[in-house]
């Protein structure tokens, strides 16, 4: 298991607005326990990302953004 799995504070995976697959984890701006910046991607194809910021110990919400950086979608959580 990945140190990623246990990292997230997502209940379960973004699902990619273009495609609707879970998106996989790509990388974690850990700044101290409760405050990180996470980063989803889906697959090549689709080159859709997807940001969260968790801050307190909870993630405020995700942002997604294709391919360009333009965001195309913002869910509060
Ligand atoms: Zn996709």
């Amino acid at each position: 298991m990945s140190w990623y799995e246990n990292e997230t504070y997502l209940d379960e995976r973004p699902k990619c607005p273009k495609c609707g697959k879970a998106m996989e984890l790509d990388d974690i701006d850990y700044n101290f326990k409760g405050n990180q910046d996470e980063y989803w991607i889906c697959d090549d194809k689709c080159c859709m990302s997807a940001f969260v910021k968790v801050r307190y110990g909870k993630p405020l919400g995700i942002s997604y953004t294709d391919e360009d950086g333009n965001q195309v979608k913002w869910e509060r959580l």
